[in-house]
């Protein structure tokens, strides 16, 4: 199941463990790279253009699961912060 990466209001969470923080990702990324060598040989990336970056698959670190990664709204994000404590969290 192919999945889109967080935005500044959403994250990941496992829905089969309740992790989010924690997930292997694997991707494809198509980039172009400014090498700099120096007179020795030594080569260096110094610049890197993303082309393309493709999720394939983002597999909770906890508990394996790679079927389970969801899109949840980060705290905060859905409402407004009215109040300085903050209860329990979302979607639980
Ligand atoms: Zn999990």
């Amino acid at each position: 199941m192919a999945i889109s990466e967080p935005t500044a209001d959403t994250r990941w969470r496992c829905a089969q463990c309740g992790n989010l923080t924690r997930f292997d990702v694997t991707r494809t990324t198509r980039s172009e790279e400014y090498v700099h060598a120096d007179l020795a040989g030594a080569a260096r990336v110094e610049e890197r253009r993303i082309l393309t970056d493709v999720i394939e698959r983002v597999a909770c670190r906890w508990c394996g699961s790679t079927d389970q990664i969801e899109l949840v709204p980060r705290p905060g994000a859905a409402e407004p912060v009215t109040s300085p404590h903050r209860t329990t969290e979302p979607g639980s």
